[in-house]
């Protein structure tokens, strides 16, 4: 069979979401749909891969899809597809020194593994060396809104089985409080409620008043990215200071990030990306050094669609350690996937399909109606 890459396809799309995202990131200006990317790379013999380019915060979608259809499409094209480390060194030669090229290498590294897999007939997971578990334990998320509308929503996901609770906080603290009181009330003692502040606060006073009155509040998980992403000092003090775990999510893109952070001893709990780290093994090799230092990490998500969390799913079925529920739930974000088949989202828990490679079907009518450029 012959597998050189013959084409590379990218399509720029525009998913309607459910609900407009709304956080302390983008408190005027609330996103209504994710602008994001399809990669299809086409072997000589017909073989394909699928992959997604995913990226909520900031709204560059289109212009990784712009670079990928420009830069990475033509330098990859006429290479072996199953030699994904060369083509990948490749597009990291193509893209270094770009802040935002680990989004386009995780794309292009998800359609070259799940070529593989198609290839040899297994699913993603078995290519990774096999499965911990068979299915993984998701927490859902809540976004800034009146305390009521946030209370059912909490509510409905503690009916639906998610395993923990995401609240969005960084407002001014009376709101906030509110909110933290109204969902800790609605979920119930048995979901444990976490917070992220997506680098609200800006200094290590002003975060430890808030987390100790979220503290005195509810039980709280975790408190997420505090400070903003490079405030690896006061992460640190914060986390001597306060009695609530601090998650590094902004602060933590790339196996160096992680190294850094653990240096530092600026975080307790790793929120760890597909598509930050630059791919699934990246995201692997986050999670091996973590482990190595006792630092707990969970899955993170851009909202993924269908490709993405697949690609996710397939990760948190492989990885030794994984404690914590994760928060890839992306697909229920949206009225409509781009695939028809894929990973399974039920009672609380995902699940990698069976199917070879990351064992997606692209729903080509639902694409077309997304199609941005
Ligand atoms: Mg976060």
């Amino acid at each position: 069979m012959n597998t050189t890459i013959e084409r590379i396809e990218v399509i720029p799309i525009r998913a309607p979401r459910k609900e407009a995202v709304r956080s302390g990131l983008n408190a005027g200006d609330p996103v209504q749909a994710s602008e994001f990317g399809i990669i299809r790379l086409i072997t000589r013999s017909g073989l394909e891969g699928l992959g997604e380019i995913s990226i909520t915060f900031p709204r560059i979608g289109h212009s990784l899809c712009h670079a990928a259809r420009t830069l990475a499409a033509p330098a990859l094209t006429g290479r072996e597809a199953l030699d994904a480390p060369r083509v990948l060194a490749e597009l990291d030669r193509i893209l270094a020194g770009e802040l935002s090229a680990a989004y386009i290498r995780a794309a292009f590294e998800m359609a070259l593994l799940d070529l593989a897999g198609r290839r040899y007939g297994v699913p993603l997971y078995q290519l990774l060396g096999g499965r911990m578990r068979t299915q993984v334990p998701l927490a859902w998320g809540i976004y800034q809104k009146a305390p009521e509308e946030m209370a059912a929503d909490a509510r409905r996901a503690a009916e639906q089985g998610f395993h923990a609770i995401k609240l969005k906080v960084g407002r001014k603290l009376e709101d906030d409080l509110e909110a933290v009181r109204a969902v800790a009330d609605a979920a119930g003692a048995d979901v444990p409620l976490r917070l992220d502040a997506n680098g609200a606060w800006h200094s290590v006073a002003q975060a430890a008043q808030a987390i100790e009155a979220f503290a005195n509040t509810a039980r709280i998980a975790w408190v997420e990215q505090p400070l903003p992403r490079r405030n690896l000092e006061g992460l640190r003090l914060l986390r001597q200071r306060s009695g609530v775990p601090i998650m590094a999510d902004e602060s933590l893109h790339s196996l160096r990030d992680a190294y850094e952070l653990a240096r530092a001893e600026a975080a307790d709990v790793f929120n760890v990306y597909v598509a930050e780290a630059g791919g699934i093994q990246a995201a692997a090799a986050i999670f091996a050094f973590a482990a190595s230092v006792d630092i707990p990490c969970i899955i993170g998500s851009q909202a993924e669609m269908g490709i993405g969390t697949a690609a996710c799913a397939h990760l948190a079925v492989h990885v030794p350690n994984l404690p914590y529920a994760i928060e890839t739930f992306g697909p229920l974000r949206y009225l409509r996937d781009i695939v028809s088949s894929g990973a399974q989202i039920a009672n609380g828990f995902l699940i990698p399909s069976e199917g070879p490679g990351l064992g997606v079907e692209l729903d080509l009518d639902a694409v077309g109606g997304m199609e941005a450029l």
